[in-house]
């Protein structure tokens, strides 16, 4: 007769960010955060004396009246001040809620409502955002202003360094947490309807920055510098926060200064290793760096990116001209976000090898992936068929915040993206579309993606984004806005020459539109959104007819 056989092991022991913050003061005591403050100014801190910081927070909650459980918003840009946010409040066993600065006003107000949040923590030089706000907020009784900078209108303000002082030094007596207990919520944008609240656990956290460390994934470890652009009111930074002091690694914040020029003097003077941002904030660092060719980035070995497709061409040219290599990550705020990433193996680097480095890239270990069509069936793995990508594993949403709206983005278990891909033998996933941008064409499917990517390859095209034209007689066919390079006249038959022998003959566009700039989304996402309701509304400029 069989018997259920229970393993020995300690399996109670909780997976919490507390083991995270522990690691910074007993595995890596002297690494650092450095912020940049000023315009050439970077403050640093070691672990150990943030973890006493954190500890000084974290008994500041009484003064607070902070519970557990309770949301408690940030309202800030990457620097030490968030970074030690992002330990005190889970580890009190409140809840982390990052606020997405750049979303519109009526957005913000809906989120902070929704979440409930009642304690907000602002930078001083956010202050005039967050204070028009604050009269539409109606659970937040406290706000903490970090920086010396004004406190301005805003309600019952406290400073973040006086409360750390009334705290007092010594070791602060934490909370037993539930490895299931949340830690931290982040809203998505909503494509449709409102924002949709993710709410981490701290065993999510847990695993997905252990998740940092594999060396087929970010490969975070103790000897890297870490830059994180990528914003820390968006998706945990993808987790660099997290990881770096899991891994011990330095960690480097850029705070509000996110123009090329500061990145890349901080690039120059910091030399990190690793960096996270989008691939339009690597675009207009590549930009920088052709025209200041003394300006050395050279130390960025294992830079990540995603957010959205990578430009093949953009990494080519990074690594060709200042030997900057760049991998490529696939997630969303719902998968932590890491859940695919793009490393093959090393050896030529021939168009086989780029052909893989210009996917999505393999599953991390834990993370489960397969592809549904529309009818509901699994779709094989040749690299050819697509359908939508559903996700499962230990860091991905089983629900929203507070939402039940949302239940068909769940099949049994899985996660429907939105995300439309094809997955080749070994795995790696290539997004050829968002479900929502796809273009429809006499029946048959035309890449957004791919026909961004090959037009972003001509020498003189910055950025591409294409979007679906209503057609009369194919439904829809694509139409691809266009920003070319400073002084470059290149003209719409020049670009339907380059993509010729690129794509196949139906994908050729008909119209462009030569455009000074593609909006972004509040994340530096080309926003083909507003896109949309420009061509609806006949006010997309710099329309051609091929
Ligand atoms: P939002 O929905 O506001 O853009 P997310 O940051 O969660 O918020 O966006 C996740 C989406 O971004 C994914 O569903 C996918 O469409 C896109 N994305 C992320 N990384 C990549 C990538 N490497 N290539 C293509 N698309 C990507």
């Amino acid at each position: 007769m069989s018997e259920f056989l229970e393993g020995m092991m300690q399996d109670d022991f909780p997976l919490t960010v507390h083991h995270i913050r522990r690691a910074m003061r007993t595995r890596s005591p002297e690494s650092t955060v450095k912020t940049h403050v000023e315009p050439g100014i970077v403050e640093s801190a070691t672990f150990s004396e943030i973890y006493d910081r954190i500890d000084r927070l974290a008994r500041a909650r009484r003064s607070l009246g902070v519970e557990q459980g309770e949301r408690i918003g940030t309202f800030a840009w990457n620097n030490q001040r968030h970074f030690e946010l992002y330990f005190a409040i889970p580890c009190v066993g409140a809840v982390l809620h990052t606020l997405n600065i750049r979303l519109f006003e009526e957005q913000l107000t809906y989120i902070a409502n929704h979440a409930e949040d009642r304690v907000i923590f602002v930078d001083d030089s956010l202050v005039p955002v967050l204070e028009r706000l604050a009269p539409s907020f109606q659970t937040v009784e406290q706000y903490v202003v970090m920086g010396g900078g004004d406190a301005g209108g805003l309600p019952n303000a406290l400073r973040y360094e006086e409360l750390l002082e009334a705290a007092g030094p010594g070791e602060f007596e934490y909370p037993e947490i539930d490895e299931r207990q949340a830690a931290a919520l982040c809203y998505t944008s909503g494509t449709t309807g409102n924002p949709k609240g993710v709410l981490y656990s701290h065993r999510s956290i847990s695993l997905h920055s252990t998740a940092t460390l594999v060396r087929d994934g970010l490969g975070l470890g103790r000897a890297d510098r870490v830059l994180a652009v990528v914003p820390m009111f968006h998706a945990n930074a993808w987790g660099l926060p997290h990881g770096a002091a899991l891994a011990g690694a330095d960690l480097i914040l850029p705070d509000r200064f996110l123009a090329a020029e500061p990145l890349a003097g901080l690039i120059a003077a910091e030399r990190p290793t690793l960096m996270g941002c989008v691939p339009t904030i690597f675009a207009d660092l590549l930009r920088y760096a052709d025209e200041h060719p003394e300006v050395d980035l050279s130390s960025l070995s294992n830079a990540t990116c995603g957010g959205s497709a990578v430009p093949r061409q953009l990494m080519k040219d990074f690594e060709e001209r200042h030997g900057v290599n760049i991998f490529q990550a696939w997630g969303m705020t719902e998968t932590s976000p890491v859940a695919t990433f793009s490393r093959p193996l090393e050896g030529e680097h021939d168009d086989a090898y780029w052909d893989e480095r210009a996917k999505q890239g393999q599953p991390l270990p834990w993370v489960e992936l397969r592809i549904v069509d529309d009818a509901g069936g699994e779709v094989a793995w040749n690299g050819e068929s697509t359908g939508e990508i559903e996700v499962r594993g230990p860091w991905i949403a089983a629900g929203y915040f507070r939402d039940e709206s949302a239940e068909e983005k769940f099949d049994s278990g899985w996660l429907r993206t939105g995300d439309i891909a094809a997955v080749d033998a070994k795995g790696f996933v290539q997004i050829t579309d968002r479900a929502k941008d796809v273009i429809k064409s006499g029946g048959e499917w035309i890449s957004s993606v791919e026909l961004e990517n090959e037009l972003m390859s001509h020498p003189d095209v910055v950025e591409a984004a294409v979007i679906a034209k209503p057609d009369a007689r194919w439904a829809e066919r694509p139409l691809c806005c266009v920003v070319l390079r400073d002084r470059c006249d290149t003209g719409a038959e020049a670009l339907i020459e380059h993509l010729r022998p690129r794509v196949a003959k139906f994908w050729l566009p008909d119209e462009f539109a030569f455009v000074s700039e593609i909006p972004k989304t509040s994340v530096g996402k080309f926003d083909k959104k507003v896109l949309r309701g420009l061509l609806a509304e006949d006010a997309l400029d710099g329309r051609v007819q091929v």
